[in-house]
């Protein structure tokens, strides 16, 4: 579908992470694609490179946050400081944008990472419809849902045991590792993030219906006002964008290049967990013993009060020798498309997991906080594409994955999870119909 009447302007809000700024910038791209405009307004704290985009318009807002913050790496803390902080400079931004607005280029709606709840108080004060996105998965929504005294309903019925079950496995036990220690200051932030999706016109789920069809709706159940969309994989229908922080070290694909088919097991944390000295000396042993190749990202500050590379020991380096390839970033995308890649030991964050489904790569999971305690749920129990990982049990866990008969099961169920998705991308399909449904209700605002 194409606008062909005046053109329409949606401004975005971004979060400072690489795993929310990824897929909003693919979300963009996206609705650049059907002929919108876009307005990009990011904390300064961490900017999206703006030459990688010359298409979008970049507005840096005042964040405040202080360097101490930040180097705590805190989160809840963080995204706390940037509701706080940034709701006066954008709300200041909108109306700078509004003054300017002519009518040929009208501002429609404002897009913002759900993390950064504040800003649909911004949309309702000017009266704008505010489409709040969701880089994680639906279920997520109602494990912050839960926590909150309107929904009580959902959980009378949860301790009546009728919530329904999202396939093999039950909703409570799905979003119940979302609730484990989970502090005062942190339920107050789910709170006013549930209460933004109820004011919200459009709430956009990076997801696909076949994979939580039942958390999507129980979703729309419990926010009425709102329509859901369930446009994702937003990487597979972007064109190819990169919107890395780091750089990314393309050697890594000659060396693919020289690997068999399907041996390789790709090891990466994503862009914020963070390991000890002993676990990142466990993982190379690991590895060494596995006898297969891996590529691995050592990414600056993922090893504490350490570089990180420098552990690792001669005797690890002499004993893997071009067996194994480290990398600080990989250009993560086109390592789960190479087909020397077999497997991917990750942490579960929600990206992660969507780009190898995608690939049909089976998965060995590493949580490691939040949302990754519940993907790794879905990975390994409800699709079943994938290993839980024990601590201790690295080099068999390698193997089980990549070699014995119970790898190849998985690797099958990651294949034919695979066929879904390029089925839900095709004309007709859930993924691409969301699409079309979300352009043209941005048009009816
Ligand atoms: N990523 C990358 N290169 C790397 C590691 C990660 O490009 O070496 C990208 C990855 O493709 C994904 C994002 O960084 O899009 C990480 O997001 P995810 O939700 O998996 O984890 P987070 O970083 O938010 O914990």
């Amino acid at each position: 579908m194409e606008i062909n009447q005046k053109s329409r302007r949606v401004v975005f809000l971004l979060s400072p992470f690489q795993g929310h700024i990824n897929p909003m910038l693919q979300l963009a791209t996206i609705l650049h694609s059907r002929g919108f405009s876009i307005t990009l307004v990011h904390p300064q704290f961490k900017s999206p490179n703006p030459s990688n985009h010359p298409e979008f318009t970049f507005i840096p807002i005042s964040d405040n946050l202080s360097e101490s913050k930040v180097s705590t790496g805190d989160l809840f803390s963080i995204v706390s400081a940037l509701n706080k902080n940034c709701e006066a400079p954008f709300k200041q931004c909108i109306e700078q944008l509004l003054k300017a607005d002519d009518h040929h280029d009208r501002i429609s709606c404002i897009v913002y990472d759900g993390l950064m709840f504040f800003a649909q108080s911004v949309a309702d004060h000017f009266k704008l419809p505010g489409i709040s996105v969701r880089t994680s998965p639906a279920a997520t929504i109602l494990a912050y849902a839960l926590h909150e005294q309107g929904y009580i309903s959902l959980l009378d019925l949860m301790s009546q045991d009728q919530v329904p079950e999202i396939e093999s496995l039950r909703l409570k036990e799905l979003t119940a590792v979302m609730r484990e220690n989970t502090t005062e200051a942190i339920l107050e932030l789910r709170a006013a993030f549930t209460d933004s999706l109820k004011k919200s016109s459009v709430i956009i789920v990076n997801t696909m219906n076949f994979l939580e069809q039942e958390a999507v709706k129980i979703v729309q159940e419990m926010f009425p006002a709102s329509s859901i969309f369930t446009t994702g994989p937003f990487h597979k229908l972007a064109p190819t964008i990169s919107s890395s922080l780091l750089k990314e070290d393309t050697n890594c694909i000659s060396w693919l290049n020289r690997q068999s088919p399907k041996s390789v097991i790709y090891v990466s944390f994503g862009s914020l967990a963070s390991i000890d000295e002993k676990e990142l000396l466990e993982m190379a042993w690991g590895l060494a013993d596995s006898e297969q190749p891996f590529l691995w990202v050592i990414r600056p500050g993922m090893v504490r009060d350490s570089k990180g590379m420098e552990l690792l020991p001669k005797s690890f380096e002499e004993r893997v020798g071009e067996r194994g390839c480290i990398v600080e970033w990989a250009p993560q995308k086109e390592v789960l498309e190479h087909e020397a890649v077999g497997g991917f030991w990750t942490h579960c964050g929600w990206n992660s997991i969507l780009e190898s489904i995608c690939e049909g790569v089976p998965m060995l999971c590493r949580p490691f906080f939040g949302d990754q305690n519940l993907n790794v749920r879905y990975v390994c129990d409800v699709w079943k594409v994938g290993l839980e990982l024990e601590r201790g049990e690295i080099e068999k866990a390698i193997r089980k994955l990549m070699v014995d008969t119970e790898g190849e099961e998985i690797g099958k169920r990651a294949k034919h999870l695979k066929q879904k998705v390029d089925m839900s991308l095709k004309e007709g399909g859930s993924s691409y119909s969301s699409l079309n449904d979300l352009a043209e209700k941005i048009l009816s605002f």
